[in-house]
């Protein structure tokens, strides 16, 4: 059975819960110090290898919140020895340029990681453009080629926020292997690839969408469930059952009755966290764990491409 890594018992203190509450929280942030000792582990093993761990990333255009990503990204590399170059474009580049951009990086053997800060303008088809990065280079496994790979059970890069998903999940030491899973969201980047990650793990999987009758009725069948809607608060108490596993993935920023603004899960913690018996905070929970997921993505493309002559 895998030892429970980073799940601590509700605190009355930090959460205003009876601490005789079941639910463990599932510490998200421990987690990912956990995953980036490993990958400084590797990428030091990597360079002393004589190989390349660096990653570009492509940024077109310049709002505000995309540079403090880009720097908080960039310091997430150099605290794990990864080097990071960010390859700008301006708002206006043409699709032509930012696909010359992708074939370029692509080519340079002095870069072994490439990925793309999304939102694009709109201008430029952001399918398409990902569709050209090189699959050993495409850190955040969404290319279709990175996904086909998934499908076919023989993965190379899978989106980081799945794998973060799975590994709460695995650091409960709770079963997979047949049990009831339910994904309550079905995006590229997180619904599916987590529902085939977990199907390939022998659960058996459902994923509900927005069409899906009798929602509860699912949900409450699942040991584990994953919330991945985009809409704040969406899971609550009538949707889960005893002594779930629940992994809340939703990032929703909503402006508060007195104006103040807050970051809320897709699930209603308050009333879910008395029923589940692990649970992921937001902030803290899924969050954290997909930046290390890319830091480790990133050394598995070094580790898979050329060496360095
Ligand atoms: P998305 O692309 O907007 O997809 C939302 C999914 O939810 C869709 O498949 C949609 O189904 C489904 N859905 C909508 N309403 C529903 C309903 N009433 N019942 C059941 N399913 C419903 O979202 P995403 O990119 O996966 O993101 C989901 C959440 O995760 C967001 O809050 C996002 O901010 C957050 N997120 C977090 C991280 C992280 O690092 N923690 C990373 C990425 C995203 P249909 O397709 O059928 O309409």
């Amino acid at each position: 059975m895998v030892k429970p890594v980073g799940a601590t018992r509700l605190r009355k203190a930090h959460f205003g819960y009876n601490p005789a509450m079941a639910a463990k929280i599932i510490d998200g942030n421990a987690l990912a110090a956990s995953i980036k000792e490993q990958v400084r582990a590797r990428s030091q093993q990597l360079k002393a290898e004589g190989r390349v761990v660096h990653l570009a990333a492509l940024l077109v255009g310049n709002t505000p919140a995309a540079e403090m990503y880009a720097k908080r990204q960039a310091e997430a590399c150099a605290d794990v020895g990864i080097d990071y170059e960010l390859v700008k474009l301006p708002a206006d580049a043409r699709v032509e340029q930012a696909n010359a951009t992708i074939d370029r990086l692509n080519q340079d053997e002095s870069i072994s990681g490439i990925m793309v800060h999304q939102p694009l303008p709109q201008h430029i088809d952001s399918t398409a453009l990902l569709a050209r990065i090189s699959a050993v280079k495409d850190v955040e496994g969404v290319s279709p080629a990175s996904l086909g790979h998934l499908l076919l059970g023989t993965p190379l890069n899978v989106p980081c926020t799945a794998l973060a998903a799975v590994e709460c999940i695995l650091s409960t030491g709770v079963s997979v292997r047949g049990a009831e899973v339910v994904v309550v969201g079905a995006s590229e980047i997180v619904g599916k690839p987590a529902a085939l990650l977990l199907s390939d793990q022998r659960a058996t999987v459902s994923i509900c969408r927005s069409a899906t009758r009798d929602l509860a009725g699912h949900t409450r069948r699942a040991q584990i469930l994953i919330a991945a809607v985009g809409k704040p608060h969406f899971i609550r108490a009538e949707h889960v059952a005893e002594g779930t596993v629940v992994i809340d993935v939703g990032i929703n920023r909503v402006t508060l009755p007195d104006g103040s603004k807050k970051t809320l899960g897709d699930v209603e913690f308050e009333s879910v966290a008395p029923k589940a018996s692990f649970i992921t905070p937001v902030p803290g929970g899924v969050g954290p764990l997909t930046v290390a997921m890319l830091l480790r993505n990133a050394v598995r493309s070094s580790a898979a491409g050329q060496k360095q002559h």
